[in-house]
């Protein structure tokens, strides 16, 4: 059993017992965990976090091997980020960034990019800025790249071969087909190349890269309905999100 320090960002809390609350944060150096506060509900926290959603918090816990629920034995509030509940679209937003890492990073395994990602795009939403419909494709795919959820840009999703020129775009089957393996999936969208190659630049880039508005449109279209298509669950933050 060892005692760690870590920043962690809290996705999500629930009620525990009478007095306690178990949720799931993502940390700087551990990954996603899930963990116990003991009598969080008790007393009104003044010298502690009450490790509210969408805040940035300094946590001690208890790494206790036998199970994935660890005690939190000490948190501390490091950001309550409270500019993201003052405007309806950022806090949709925000709770999409957070419901996504939640259902596709997988427990316990440390990725400090991943969560780099989540707390500079949280803090950039908390603090206004305007650009969102970027930084929103960019959160999305950048989340997916680093997690291992990527959808595939350069081979085929039928064939497993290069795609050199004529690509289709389907969510269904998770990234690009050939003209040849169209079959497979006849609705599939149409694939430009500086479409696939803004993707790829996305993935790519630790902060948002500029992007012409232009292209806006059609990449969150595509990303959006990857993630339909691809997540074990539906998110109910992705409905409903104004295309800007
Ligand atoms: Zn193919």
């Amino acid at each position: 059993m060892g005692l760690h320090t870590a920043e962690a960002i809290v996705l999500r809390r629930y009620p525990f017992r009478e007095t306690s609350v178990t949720l799931t944060c993502l940390t700087d150096r551990f990954g996603k965990l899930k963990g116990l506060v003991k009598g969080l509900r008790a007393q009104p926290p003044r010298h502690r976090s009450a490790m509210e959603p969408m805040t940035v918090n300094r946590i001690v816990f208890y790494d206790t091997r036998a199970s994935q629920l660890h005690l939190i034995s000490q948190c501390e509030l490091l950001e309550p980020l409270s500019g993201l509940q003052g405007d309806l679209d950022v806090m949709r937003l925000a709770a999409l960034c957070v419901d996504l890492v939640d259902t596709v990073v997988p427990l316990e395994e440390p990725q400090p990019a991943l969560y780099a990602l989540l707390k500079q795009t949280l803090a950039h939403l908390a603090l206004g800025g305007t650009d969102r419909a970027a930084l929103r494709l960019h959160f999305i795919i950048r989340l997916l790249r680093l997690a291992g959820f990527h959808p595939q840009l350069d081979e085929c999703t039928g064939c497993g071969q290069r795609v050199h020129a004529g690509a289709r775009w389907s969510a269904r089957q998770g990234g690009i087909l050939c003209p040849r393996c169209l079959p497979e999936d006849p609705h599939a969208d149409h694939a430009p190349p500086e479409l696939l190659e803004a993707l790829d630049a996305l993935a790519d880039a630790d902060t948002p890269p500029a992007l012409a508005p232009a292209a806006i449109p059609a990449l969150t279209e595509r990303l959006d309905d990857f993630l339909r298509w691809r997540l074990d669950r539906p998110l109910k933050t992705l409905a409903g999100m104004p295309e800007r």
